[in-house]
């Protein structure tokens, strides 16, 4: 069996560490030859000694520097800032890149690696949120494949296989409804950040830890899924479902519904993208459904999640819409992080920002950052 080379990208973050994880139970199908972190040396340094990769990127030169001094002589070569991720994310052995940056910061080093040729197993959603359009034109044409890891995504693709496309009725993605799905919304305005991060199923970073509060994340995954599976926005519809048993289904024009199952891991999803077609053993506690007893399954109600109906709007409007939109929710969330705002002060933000976008086409990578930092620019402006 071939070695697989993987570059990845944020892999101190919560996917970066279930990669690594996936690929250490499975040594000898995996080598790790590229890796990037943002400002976790400490984790970092850890997973350099470990993995042995040949590349590693920083966001700063001091964070660099830091960083050299710590691996001496033997570390692998150092860089840092855009062309550091880019020079991890087009790694010349690289065969697949792990885009697990968070945020649209993963949007140019993804684009890089799929210019170069390399397969994609995408875990960043902001990814195709800001840019589906353009990125999925350099799919076909750089001839690459992009593997989902969002696991909405990656149920939806292994649900689809050896069917026929114009079977495919509607998509239908699980949402845990997070912590908020029971509380009463009269008391939404003292929701605490203690509160928000406290999701039920998952354990991710702390921005869409955030968003599954809010539900942005699923709205943010109905675009995602739009721009993988190329259905429109009222074709892919949400059920809340508490347990996260169901990752999500497709339903067919014979009235089938299939869906893909599974304990709530990351480690599922990621190694799929990793090793398609093939399915890898994983050190998974096993899916017990009589234990589990029940699972339940309902609508999500719009005004609880305001945040799904904007998204949803951004989608309908099209062009820049979804990536202003995702800017402003990225100001939104780091502002109600730091205290500036309280958590009804999110959607609220995010709505005024998106009063002020005038939808435009953007025709490179170039404009939708220009789409991006204006919506930064506004938001910050409201603030
Ligand atoms: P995280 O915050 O735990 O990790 C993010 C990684 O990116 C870290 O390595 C961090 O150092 C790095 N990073 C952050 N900002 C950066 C910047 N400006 N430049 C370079 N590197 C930067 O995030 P996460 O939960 O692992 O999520 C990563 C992505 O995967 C997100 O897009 C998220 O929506 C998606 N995702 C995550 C999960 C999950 O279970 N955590 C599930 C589905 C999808
Ligand atoms: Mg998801």
């Amino acid at each position: 069996m071939a070695i697989k080379k993987i570059s990845i990208l944020g892999s101190t973050g919560s996917i970066g560490v279930s990669t690594l994880e996936v690929v250490a139970e499975h040594a000898d199908r995996f080598d790790v030859v590229a890796m990037t972190a943002g400002t976790n040396l400490d984790l970092f340094v850890q997973q350099i000694v470990s993995f042995r990769p040949q590349l590693v990127a920083v966001v700063s030169a001091g964070d660099a520097a830091r960083l050299r001094d710590r691996l001496g002589d033997e570390g692998p070569e150092v860089v840092s800032g855009v062309e550091g991720l880019i020079a991890c994310a087009t790694h010349a052995e690289a065969g697949i890149v792990v885009s697990a940056i968070v945020g649209a910061a993963g949007l140019v080093p993804t684009m890089a690696a799929i210019e170069a040729g390399k397969d994609i197993a995408l875990a960043n959603k902001e990814t195709l949120v800001t840019a589906g359009a353009l990125v999925m034109r350099a799919v076909a044409e750089y001839g690459v494949k992009l593997y989902p890891v969002d696991s909405e995504h990656s149920a939806i693709f292994q649900s689809l296989e050896g069917h026929r496309d114009k079977d495919v009725k509607r998509l239908i993605l699980t949402a845990s409804g997070g912590p908020f799905r029971e509380r009463d919304p009269q008391t939404f305005d003292n929701i605490t950040l203690e509160d928000a991060l406290a999701h039920p199923n998952w354990n991710m970073g702390q921005k869409i830890t955030i968003d599954s509060a809010t539900m942005m994340n699923k709205g943010l995954e109905v675009i995602e899924a739009h721009w993988l599976f190329g259905l429109p926005g009222d074709r892919i519809s949400v059920h809340i479902h508490p347990q996260s048993i169901v990752h999500s289904m497709v339903e067919y024009i014979d009235g089938s519904v299939i869906a893909q199952l599974g304990v709530p891991d990351m480690k599922t999803p990621i190694a799929y993208a990793l090793s398609y077609p093939e399915r890898l053993p994983l050190d998974l506690p096993p899916l017990d459904l009589c234990q589990l007893g029940q699972l339940t399954f309902m609508e999500p109600d719009s005004e609880r999640f305001p945040c799904l109906d904007l998204a949803y709007a951004a989608l309908a409007a099209g062009g820049s819409a979804p990536a202003a939109l995702n800017a402003a929710n990225e100001v939104a969330v780091d502002a109600f992080l730091n205290g500036r705002i309280s958590y009804l002060g999110i959607p609220e933000l995010i709505e005024e920002v998106m009063s002020k976008h005038q939808v435009v086409v953007p025709g490179s990578i170039d404009d939708v950052l220009q789409v991006d930092q204006w919506a930064r620019r506004e938001a910050d402006g409201i603030l």
